[in-house]
């Protein structure tokens, strides 16, 4: 294990970081019950992300488990789910929440997932103008047998998990969900932890 780093997503911010091909990623929802929003850009082609609708068709799955591949908006695989100690579900069905949400509840001016992807995303020298949607981590919206969804409280517990092997040179953006009005973080937004291993040198090199 070499060069390995740490990044602190502050409660209701967002982070983005360069990670390279074969590397692990830990992300940690250091407190419990805080969902993390996550996308991840091609390097090469920031164009090129993650698709949260590619990844339902190619996998057949609403929801990933261990072993499930992401995939992009042009069906190359991006992320592997490698391992996960919290209970899940990950959601792959809700857009980030914006501030025209927070708006129609009437707050204004509210941290949203939207502007803090955003705002990560200039900082390492990005402005993209489409906004995907993420892949939800440790976010509770299972859909129930009418067809109906409802965002309930996340499942995970303090220092839960998601393991994730980056399949090409990408961007990763996380953002700690700044919904505070809904039970969908236990009405208390918390810091995400990011941990990147980077690959180390071939076994007998
Ligand atoms: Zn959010």
């Amino acid at each position: 294990m070499n060069d390995n780093q740490e990044i602190l997503v502050p409660a209701q911010q967002g982070r983005a970081v360069a990670v390279a091909r074969g590397a692990t990623i830990r992300i940690v929802d250091v407190a419990g019950q805080q969902v993390a929003d996550t996308w991840a850009f091609m390097q090469d082609d920031p164009g090129e992300w993650l698709s949260t609708g590619h990844t339902l068709t190619i996998t057949d799955r609403l929801f990933p488990e261990i072993g499930s591949r992401f995939f992009t908006n042009v069906s190359r695989p991006i992320l592997t789910l490698t391992g996960d100690t919290s209970p899940g579900p990950h959601d792959m069905l809700y857009p980030p929440c914006d501030a025209e949400m927070y708006a129609l509840g009437g707050a204004t001016d509210h941290p949203n997932c939207r502007d803090n992807f955003r705002s990560a995303m200039r900082a390492v020298g990005l402005d993209p103008a489409y906004v995907p949607n993420p892949v939800n981590l440790f976010q509770n919206s299972l859909p129930r047998a009418d067809g109906t969804i409802e965002v309930e409280t996340s499942l995970s517990n303090a220092g839960n998990h998601v393991e994730l092997r980056a399949e090409a040179d990408l961007y990763l953006v996380v953002t700690a969900c700044s919904v505070d009005g809904h039970p969908t973080n236990g009405f208390d937004c918390t810091e995400i932890r990011i941990e990147i291993s980077s690959p180390g040198p071939p076994a007998g090199a």
